[in-house]
């Protein structure tokens, strides 16, 4: 098992030198690709392809928080560690929000 602290530095040992140079706005680029790739293999169906997506998305979303100096577990577990941000329940309790019918 690995905490996603450890699999940031892990990813930031492997490529960090290459991403940092190529800069955070063509990062996320890279990893709004993966993230419609992803969406890609879920709409298929494609169970395997989803599996190796996941990968792709999480390793462009630890870099793009690297370049950014952020450490991301941290920062997740600052946010959610204690439920929902919201209403700070675990299960959430806030109302559900549907998405919109129509523009208004
Ligand atoms: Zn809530």
């Amino acid at each position: 098992m690995m905490h996603i602290t450890e699999f940031q530095a892990l990813i930031h040992r492997t490529y960090h030198e290459r991403d940092a140079k190529r800069g955070l706005e063509t990062d996320m680029l890279w990893l709004m690709e993966e993230v419609g790739e992803l969406a890609e293999a879920i709409r298929k169906r494609d169970r395997k392809g989803a599996e190796e997506e996941f990968a792709d998305v999480l390793a462009w979303l630890v870099t793009a928080a690297s370049i950014s100096g952020i450490d991301i577990e941290k920062a997740a577990l600052a946010k959610y560690g204690k439920g929902c941000p919201r209403c700070g329940s675990i299960p959430c309790s806030c109302p559900d929000h549907p998405a919109p019918k129509s523009w208004p």
